[in-house]
């Protein structure tokens, strides 16, 4: 084994591409469930859908065992809270986040979630996951329940947050994917979903795929598809080199499940929402920087001086106590904790944070930089907690952070840690490592808007379903993710079982065949598929940036669609890689234009959506208080309006538990 440079020194040139190419070979695959993503949503989809006693194949963009933005571990796991120790119903739950969110957020995808979560853990469980203190390092903590032994996190008297220990997550969905029989078909890149008839709109019957090692070409025919590739990164910024792209979230998430699943005809909804990036990669590798949040919450923070920083309440009220930090305060039930999908909170479900005028007591001299975060003032259990089991499983941090700084001494027992030095704005909240200060101002994300579901989480094409946490309307984070995943492979299958045999179009076979291969055909002057991202992350930045109107999106469109039929047209890809890459320029494209013809059609500003319209500057006009679900019919744009609790409107019926009962199937 020897390391790049002795390679190269030793070879004296670049290796050659390692694996054997047969551009055009084709290899057909028929399954009754097609899952496309194999991260924590869709292996779930596949054990779920396995167990109904049907085929399953999964097509991955890298490999299963590690892929995704859940590969890399998790420490705590929201919205299990039908656990033996929670005081928060279903109910609750889901009132919470609709109501925070003055419902712009899937309420019954919410509620699917809280029935399941907890059920969906434990199956983890059973694979061999830790999620209770089984070895007793935290007996008799506040924040561990000695019956159960789980530990919760954020709100320790509602306790429906459960602290786990995640790193080994993926590993072991993996594990039992294989096991119950799962095909799985690692570096697939995806060009389209098939249609009966090749018909935009039609019954989803497969999808092709080329394979970014070897090059060949993948006929996936099947029942019923569940679409599970995680969030649409890639697409407001991207450069790699500085980790732009990749420091949170995954190189592999480029909207390639939303753009493919938007060409077939599926619907989509609130795709104009975003808001400041500032999980971009230009700020700090996730979690390694002292901060107060997420991971961290609770954590003490000083000053240069060790004066104490002080916490308020959701109605901004001090907090004096450590203890108090993981308590609801007088007028909340519960708090809902950070991270799950929501963007706005109403004060009786906020979290406990660092006080919000830190910024201006920073300017003014109150608080001295740099700021610190000091594990010392914590209980043993708290500090150990935190820094060993929380950094420990938390995604990305096992190794980079934990290893590494213990490795080089650091000891939470007596050493501060120290908070990224920034403008004092960068401290207006408590996840400084993650902070938009040290982001160019102009980017963005995406933010909370996604496919658009009905009660059995499938979309408005038959045989398509949706597991996500991020791109599916109403989606969360990881726990939501595996719950949703499990309940689409479930509803998948069953819809399998009884689906007509997945008749592929011959004509829609071969022209995407024929588009697939384009880029290993032209000129070697061609561009690469980098220049191509960053130039799509420039449009998107410039026209359909934080303030926009009907001329900067019409602008931003025609360019996207100049630089498609120009310039990424003419691209060069010289290995199954790189054609892999420059595919996903077109996804990116794709959601791009989604995303500038959705904000086309909101004629209104909107608070809930971070989304600003010059041109219609009114915030939040009552008339404009709905959902614009948008799809294509015939390769043109349909909008339509939809109540925001369009979900408990008929054909549902008028309350979350009935339709529950009446679709889940559970
Ligand atoms: C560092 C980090 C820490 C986090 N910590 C927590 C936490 O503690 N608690 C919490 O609740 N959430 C946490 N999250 C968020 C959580 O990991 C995600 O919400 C969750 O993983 C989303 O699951 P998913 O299956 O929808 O997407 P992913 O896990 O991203 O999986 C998507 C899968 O699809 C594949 N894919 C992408 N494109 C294609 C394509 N074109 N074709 C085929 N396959 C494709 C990807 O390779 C991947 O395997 C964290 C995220 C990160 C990045």
């Amino acid at each position: 084994m020897s390391t790049w440079h002795e390679y190269v020194q030793k070879a004296g040139k670049v290796p050659e591409w390692p694996y054997p190419v047969n551009y055009g070979k084709v290899n057909e695959v028929v399954t009754d469930v097609l899952i496309i993503g194999g991260g924590v949503a869709g292996l779930q989809a596949a054990i779920n859908a396995k167990k109904k006693g049907v085929k399953v194949a999964v097509a991955e963009r890298g490999h299963a065992k590690r892929s995704g933005a859940g590969g890399a571990g998790v420490d705590h796991w929201h919205g299990a809270v039908t656990n033996p120790c929670s005081r928060v119903t279903p109910q609750m739950y889901t009132d919470a986040c609709y109501d925070s969110m003055q419902g712009y957020t899937g309420g019954h995808v919410r509620y699917i979630i809280t029935k399941e979560g907890w059920d969906t853990l434990q199956e983890c469980e059973q694979m061999g996951i830790q999620i209770r203190d089984v070895n007793d390092e935290f007996k008799g903590a506040v924040f561990r329940d000695d019956e159960t032994k789980l530990m919760f996190a954020y709100d320790y008297r509602s306790r429906h947050v459960i602290r786990v220990w995640g790193y080994d997550i993926k590993p072991k969905l993996y594990a039992e994917a294989k096991r119950v029989g799962v095909d799985i078909y690692n570096r697939m890149m995806p060009t389209c979903l098939l249609t009966e008839g090749g018909k935009q709109g039609g019954r989803v019957v497969g999808a092709t795929a080329v394979n970014t090692r070897t090059g060949e070409f993948y006929v996936f025919r099947s029942r019923a598809t569940v679409i599970a590739t995680g969030g649409a990164g890639r697409l407001y910024d991207f450069a790699p080199e500085v980790t732009a792209s990749s420091s949170m979230g995954t190189m592999n998430a480029a909207g390639v499940g939303e753009a493919i699943a938007w060409n077939a005809g599926a619907e989509f909804v609130c795709m104009e929402g975003s808001g400041p990036a500032r999980l971009a990669g230009y700020a700090y590798a996730p979690y390694s920087m002292a901060n107060a949040h997420n991971t961290y919450h609770g954590t003490p923070i000083v000053d240069a001086d060790g004066k104490e920083v002080p916490w308020v309440d959701g109605f901004n009220r001090p907090i004096k106590t450590v203890q108090e930090r993981f308590q609801p305060s007088e007028g909340q039930d519960f708090m809902l904790g950070e991270g799950i999908g929501i963007s706005r909170y109403l004060e009786r479900y906020r979290n406990n944070l660092l006080t919000s005028d830190l910024p201006e007591r920073i300017r003014k001299g109150e608080f001295k930089l740099p700021l610190y975060a000091d594990l010392t003032r914590l209980s043993e259990a708290e500090r150990r907690c935190i820094w060993s089991m929380m950094v420990g499983n938390e995604g990305k941090t096992r190794i980079p952070i934990y290893d590494t700084m213990s490795r080089a001494g650091f000891d939470p027992d007596k050493d501060l840690f120290q908070a990224p030095v920034t403008a004092p704005q960068g401290y207006d909240h408590p996840n400084f490592w993650s902070t938009g200060v040290n982001t160019p101002p102009s980017l963005r994300m995406l933010g909370g808007g996604g496919f658009l579901v009905d009660w059995n989480l499938r979309t408005n094409l038959e045989g398509l379903y949706i597991g996500a946490g991020g791109n599916l309307f109403g989606g969360g984070c990881h726990g939501e993710s595996h719950t949703t995943g499990r309940y689409a492979g479930r509803h998948a299958a069953e819809y399998a079982k009884t689906a007509p045999e997945p008749a592929a179009d011959r004509n829609q076979i071969e022209a995407e065949k024929a588009r697939a291969y384009n880029a290993t055909k032209q000129s070697k002057d061609g561009n690469g598929w980098k220049e191509i991202n960053v130039a799509i992350a420039r449009i998107m930045r410039d026209y359909c940036g934080e303030c926009k109107n009907e001329q900067t999106l019409n602008l931003g469109l025609r360019l996207l669609s100049e630089l498609q039929t120009t310039e990424l047209e003419s691209a060069y890809a010289s290995n199954p890689h790189e054609l892999g890459r420059l595919l996903e320029c077109h996804s990116v494209i794709t959601v791009g234009e989604l995303i500038m013809k959705t904000a086309v059609g909101r004629k209104a500003s909107n608070s809930i959506l971070g989304f600003n319209r010059l041109d219609y500057p009114q915030m939040d006009p009552p008339e404009w208080n709905k959902l614009l679900p948008i799809k294509q019919v015939d390769g043109k744009v349909e909008v339509r309006d939809l109540p925001l609790d369009f979900h408990l409107k008929a054909p549902y019926a008028a309350s979350y538990e009935e339709n529950y009962q009446k679709y889940s199937g559970a």
